[in-house]
């Protein structure tokens, strides 16, 4: 879609604006289409997140995917055979299951950012290996919320932060800030190195 002679001055005008003191016709038409690109994305996903919203009140309990997403909470991939489109959105089979059952809330998963943390987010955030959470959860220091596979096994681990306040500081740390032990409310409930 061609921009019109009077829209191309539009945009130079703000492209003046914002810094841009010889912006060219070329300029604004770049802008322009990508501004048109970008429009078109956001349509596609409103209408397809509105048809979504009319589905669920058909089916209240979800519906296989239509597409491969991640999954919110687990951050597996999950596509048309493993995954589900549940009031919160996209889950895997296994979270979607661990929602049923309430091991998990919805609105637990909602706010995830300040209710809880998975288990690679504690390797992610303070090194904390596996194998060390472990041990702390059996010792007792470390309150976990299990999400099963298929098989019974454990599929991801989740510490909500409620449970383990003393330990777990929220919300979560900045990607980039790095945690030193002393910062207030770092985590303390299981070593950082070894076990
Ligand atoms: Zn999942």
């Amino acid at each position: 879609m061609e921009p019109t002679p009077k829209e191309i001055d539009e945009i130079k005008n703000i492209l003046r604006k914002e810094g841009k003191k010889d912006a060219t016709d070329e300029d604004a038409r770049d802008l322009h289409y990508r501004m048109v690109a970008l429009a078109d994305i956001v349509i596609d996903v409103a209408v397809d997140r509105a048809r979504k919203e009319k589905k669920l009140k058909e089916n209240p309990d979800g519906f296989p995917l239509d597409n491969t997403y991640t999954c919110l909470l687990c951050h597996d991939s999950a596509n048309q055979e493993t995954g589900w489109w549940d009031k919160v959105g996209p889950l895997c089979l296994n979270c979607r299951d661990a929602v049923r059952k309430r091991v998990i809330t919805r609105r637990d998963i909602k706010n995830k950012d300040k209710a809880m943390y998975t288990d690679w987010e504690l390797k992610y955030y303070f090194n904390i290996h596996p194998a060390t959470q472990r041990k702390a959860i059996r010792d007792g220091r470390l309150k976990a919320r299990v999400v099963e596979n298929k098989l019974g096994k454990p599929h991801l681990f989740v510490y909500l932060i409620r449970e383990n306040q003393d330990y777990l500081p929220s919300p979560k740390p900045g990607y980039n800030r790095v945690v030193r032990p002393g910062d207030k409310k770092s985590f303390r409930a299981v070593p950082v190195k070894g076990t």
